[in-house]
């Protein structure tokens, strides 16, 4: 049998059924290259959608494939090319076709949210774990405790002003 992955040097083998897929036009892949391929166009359809909902509903598909691609092959994350896309989306960024796609893609600001968002992310997953393990929950990120002085500062502010009042 041969598949329709980009190997032809490792066929498909037809004697162990949970090592390949076929898909609905029996096209047969191997199920690592399946998995793989069957995300990639989950990513792409999420990418397609988020375009036409807020960009432009005519948008050249496949020129945005392209740049995506392109991307992907430099190693760049699909993950960050989502974030970009609904970074730029939701701040309302100037971005009418594909090609300005680029741009946004190198862009600095863009790459150092994405790269806190990661770091956040990383916390929030570490801190579930030790959840899981201990059964405590740990104190999320402390912005707050660099308050405490000030908030000590402001309480007397507010009973001097009282004591003007009387
Ligand atoms: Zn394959």
């Amino acid at each position: 049998m041969s598949t329709n992955c980009l190997h032809p040097e490792s066929p498909v083998d037809t004697e162990d059924s949970d090592s390949f897929v076929c898909d609905k036009n029996n096209k047969c892949y191997h199920k690592d290259c399946y998995d793989r391929m069957m995300a990639l166009s989950n990513d792409m359809a999420l990418i397609n959608d988020l375009w036409t909902k807020n960009i432009s509903t005519t948008v050249n598909y496949a020129e945005l494939r392209k740049i995506v691609n392109s991307y992907l092959d430099r190693g760049v994350e699909m993950d960050y090319i989502i974030f970009c896309l609904q970074y730029v989306i939701a701040k309302r960024m100037t971005l009418n076709y594909p090609g300005g796609f680029r741009y946004y893609l190198d862009k600095k600001e863009i790459k150092e949210a994405y790269e806190k968002k990661q770091t956040q992310k990383k916390f929030e997953e570490m801190r579930q774990k030790q959840k899981e393990r201990t059964g405590q929950d740990q104190p999320s990120i402390p912005v707050g405790s660099q308050n405490a002085p000030s908030f000590a500062i402001r309480k007397q502010k507010e009973e001097g002003f009282g004591s003007i009042l009387k």
